[in-house]
């Protein structure tokens, strides 16, 4: 969703009321999410999906590499 379109949008500061970032390219969102972690990511960014399950797979194969003999 265009932040534009939100009603959670303040027109007035030009920001997110809740405080949240929706950058429209993917490696602009990869960046937040290494600097400020997936929760300042919103809901309805095209790829917060996506980073999630990244990020659960990443843990994931940590996780099993861990227990490898
Ligand atoms: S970051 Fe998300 S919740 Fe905030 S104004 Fe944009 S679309 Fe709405």
């Amino acid at each position: 969703m265009d932040c534009k379109d939100c009603p959670r949008f303040d027109n007035d500061s030009g920001r997110c009321r809740d405080g949240k970032m929706n950058p429209l390219r993917k490696e602009t969102a990869i960046q937040v999410v290494q600097i400020h972690g997936i929760r300042a990511i919103c809901t309805f960014n095209a790829f917060r999906e996506e980073l999630i399950h990244n990020r659960l797979l990443t843990d994931e194969a940590k996780r099993i590499n861990r227990i490898k003999p």
